[in-house]
């Protein structure tokens, strides 16, 4: 077989591979100056909405409007814990996007009556969405989804504090290289221990604060945050230093704050 023809079987075997893997991945992406949050857009006809869609997150929680609106009910259990450092492409450069914990099926978030399962959370630093103007030190996302496919994601501020025993579950176990997964049947955390007792809640109609930006997401950002010590929040930022979206403009939403969530499970009264 000549040089020629054996190039041109490799390349027709090869290439298509090559097309199929590309496809899975989708284009590289990060927060760095030539692949961060103002070049989504053009990275990818799919994410135009990153500059286009009116109705984006994250947001200033600014002047929000004091209302007595019913609190989304939350029904966390404990969970064997599943623990990613999230890889979006194969590539020599550190472009993993954050820590990512997959939560076991089960664990619900109740709003006016409508069933939202908790997939995930996964971590910021710093916070993506800011209170009056201020940012927090880190972020954390609790995503939910309905049956539907419809996305709630619950948001919790992050500040520096005293040592937190509840997060080191999760904090000793982050993987040490990009992409590692590591499964730890072995450990149980409970979603409801990282989370603050009794806190009002912001909440308004924004997107995800990733490509592909999509809209129609419903987000809860918590009012009071949790705290780390200063070594924890170190931990996560030697790893990931700037994964945030800066805040998007508002557009005219209505930025609600709302009464602390219901923990014990029950609905909320009048929903
Ligand atoms: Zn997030």
């Amino acid at each position: 077989m000549s040089v020629r023809w054996f190039a041109a079987i490799v390349l027709a075997c090869v290439a298509p591979i090559m097309m199929l893997a590309s496809d899975e991945q989708g284009p590289h992406w990060g927060y760095g100056r030539d692949d961060g949050p103002p070049h989504w857009a053009s990275l990818d006809p799919d994410w135009a909405t990153c500059a286009t869609g009116r109705a984006q997150s994250p947001v200033d929680l600014a002047r929000a409007e004091e209302v007595d609106i019913d609190a989304p009910a939350r029904n966390y259990g404990p969970t064997s814990l599943e623990i990613a450092h999230h890889e979006h492409v194969v590539d020599v450069l550190d472009n993993g996007h954050t820590i990512q914990v997959d939560y076991d099926a089960g664990s619900t978030l109740t709003v006016s009556g409508r069933v939202y399962e908790l997939q995930q959370y996964h971590f910021h630093a710093p916070s993506e969405h800011t209170v009056d103007g201020r940012a927090y030190p880190m972020e954390m996302h609790l995503v939910h989804r309905s049956t539907q496919g419809e996305l709630v994601v619950m948001g919790v501020f992050i500040e520096e504090g005293a040592h937190n025993p509840a997060f080191e579950p999760v904090w000793s176990n982050f993987p040490t290289a990009a992409g590692e997964q590591r499964h730890l049947e072995h450990v149980e955390i409970d979603i409801d221990d990282l989370l603050p007792t009794q806190s009002r809640h912001f909440r308004y109609e924004g997107s995800l604060t990733t490509p592909p930006c999509s809209e129609g997401v419903r987000w809860f950002v918590l009012a009071e945050p949790v705290r780390l010590s200063d070594e924890q929040i170190r931990t996560f930022t030697d790893i990931f230093s700037h994964n945030n979206r800066p805040t998007q403009p508002t557009n005219g939403r209505t930025i609600l704050l709302g009464d602390p969530l219901d923990a014990d499970g029950s609905e909320p009264d009048g929903s």
